[in-house]
């Protein structure tokens, strides 16, 4: 049973980076932001509470946001293990997750705010099933299409200069004493996040001592990794596929 939880400044590669390890390590991939893009997507209740919170870059409720987390764990579906992206983000979310669960490692992706807007900026998503591209270094076959499902890329909704703006300035006020909080419990492993996935994948492996990557997946091979929410909560017909 491994429980790892990823940390790194908005396009450090969170994502990527935890759908790489999950899919091999049939670990689940608890993406907390995805969980309420899928919530406001689809109209829920609870997207209608977090809409413009997330549009305008700000931090979501500490209660909601624990409430979602132990929904999402206590359902148990996790038998090898969860790697956990987006929380904790402050100290009261550290305290509430270090009470409940004991975790192996803390994977923290470095990457210089100079570069976060270059990524976050040119990034585009596919709205059918969530893969990330980059307008540069990135781009897909077919200008605006998904090369994984066909899909239309768009803007999340937060990648903007003012909404990102505020996400940073959040993340170095509330979530880098996270990490400092964590390095005292010796949990941290940092690893350098301006190399090319592959190569950053194959430092979290090292650091984590477990074995290079078995099969290069290639892009947009994401099958393996859970959805946001389970299954059987989605509306039909809604992403996957
Ligand atoms: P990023 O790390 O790029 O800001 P995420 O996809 O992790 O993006 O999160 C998107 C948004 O979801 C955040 O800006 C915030 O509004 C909300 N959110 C996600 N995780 C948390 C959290 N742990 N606490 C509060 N809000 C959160
Ligand atoms: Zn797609």
């Amino acid at each position: 049973m491994r429980k790892y939880v990823i940390m790194g400044v908005q396009g450090s590669g969170k994502g990527t980076q935890s759908q790489l390890l999950a899919a091999d390590l049939d670990l689940v991939h608890i993406g907390v932001g995805d969980i309420f893009r899928w919530n406001v997507q689809n109209h829920t209740k609870m997207g209608a509470q977090v809409r413009r919170t997330m549009a305008a870059g700000e931090l979501v409720g500490d209660d909601l946001v624990e409430s979602v987390v132990r929904d999402r764990l206590t359902q148990h579906d996790w038998n090898f293990g969860f790697i956990i992206d987006g929380f904790p983000r402050n100290r009261r979310q550290a305290e509430f997750f270090l009470e409940s669960y004991d975790i192996d490692g803390v994977i923290v992706l470095d990457l210089p705010d100079s570069e976060v807007r270059r990524r976050v900026l040119n990034r585009r998503l596919c709205a059918d099933c969530g893969m990330d591209y980059h307008l540069i270094d990135s781009s897909p076959k077919v200008a605006g299409r998904c090369d994984s499902c066909g899909g239309d890329l768009v803007t999340r909704e937060d990648d903007t200069e003012e909404a990102l703006a505020v996400r940073l300035r959040d993340y170095h006020e509330k979530t880098d004493p996270v990490i400092e909080l964590f390095r005292r419990k010796e949990y941290v492993f940092t690893v350098d996040a301006r190399s090319a996935p592959e190569a950053v994948q194959d430092q979290i492996r090292k650091c984590l001592r477990l074995p290079p990557m078995t099969a290069r997946k290639p892009r947009g091979a994401s099958e393996g990794s859970s959805p946001p929410v389970p299954v059987e909560a989605r509306q039909p017909g809604a992403a996957g596929a």
